[in-house]
């Protein structure tokens, strides 16, 4: 049981974020939310996570691509809960274009976002862990962690170097009770997932429901799309007692993407 622990989930507004953040308030953890939205319904997220699961919640809009913006939320969230325990880091865009074509801010923000954003918000949250002797420290990779796609350049250079920091962050906190690991889902039904849908749909005339079939058929053996209720789960086992042992692993839950 994770009651009494607090759990940050960068990027926790929607999709595997907050799918993530439900499992670990599931498990009694107290939720920090971080992302972009309407105030009312993020408000909503919170109090429907609170009522659910009896735990207290927080909220921060810090964007992640900004180093001062997330050094004011982890201070924010420390004051409110003394420590985060438990930190996932989970915000992420995408941007689908050929090496040629790839738009520079694009890279820029795609880094920023999806890789450096979690050497902060680790640099932040090591400290009190640290003095706590637990920690839990959880990367959302992808399968593009691990493999490449063409006209992914920036989302899979990051997601490699994301698994790159996992091990380091794994190797500096071996010798406590700290671990960190990294998981990497295959395609998951979310908006960030949805827009690849849409793109695929317009360009060969085909109904939302063809283009996932053919989406889906291109990468993801099983045919099914990964959920963030069953990616929740392994985050909560990876913050269980049976999961002390599992260091800077890069945990794939992909429909068989990369057994191919
Ligand atoms: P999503 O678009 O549904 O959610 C992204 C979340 O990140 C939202 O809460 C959004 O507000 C937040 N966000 C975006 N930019 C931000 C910024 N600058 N600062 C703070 N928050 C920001 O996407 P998702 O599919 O749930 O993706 C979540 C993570 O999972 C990403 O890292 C993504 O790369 C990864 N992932 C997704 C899939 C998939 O198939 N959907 C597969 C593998 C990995």
């Amino acid at each position: 049981t994770l009651v009494g622990k607090t759990a940050l989930v960068t990027g926790s507004t929607s999709g595997i974020g907050l799918g993530i953040a439900r499992s670990l308030a599931a498990a009694g953890a107290n939720i920090c939310l971080n992302g972009f939205g309407d105030a009312q319904e993020i408000k909503q997220l919170q109090v429907q996570i609170e009522t659910d699961f009896q735990v207290k919640t927080s909220y921060s809009g810090a964007d992640m691509s900004k180093a001062s913006q997330i050094e004011s939320m982890m201070a924010q969230f420390q004051a409110e809960f003394g420590s985060i325990d438990i930190l996932v880091n989970n915000a992420g865009i995408q941007h689908v274009a050929s090496i040629e074509e790839f738009p520079t801010e694009k890279w820029d923000a795609i880094i920023a976002i999806n890789l450096t954003s979690a050497f902060h918000t680790t640099r932040l949250a090591l400290p009190s862990m640290r003095a706590n002797n637990w920690g839990r420290i959880i990367n959302i990779a992808s399968v593009h962690g691990l493999v490449a796609s063409a006209h992914k350049s920036a989302y899979v250079a990051a997601k490699h170097g994301l698994v790159g920091l996992t091990k380091t962050t794994a190797l500096e906190t071996a010798e406590s009770a700290i671990t960190c690991n990294a998981i990497c889902p295959g395609f998951v039904l979310t908006p960030l997932v949805q827009k690849q849908v849409d793109a695929r749909a317009e360009r060969d005339g085909l109904s939302n429901e063809a283009a996932k079939k053919s989406l889906l058929s291109e990468k993801q053996p099983s045919g099914e799309f990964v959920s963030p209720e069953q990616l929740g789960a392994l985050a909560v086992f990876f913050c269980s007692d049976a999961a002390t042992q599992i260091r800077g692993v890069a945990w794939n839950m992909d429909g068989g993407w990369v057994a191919q």
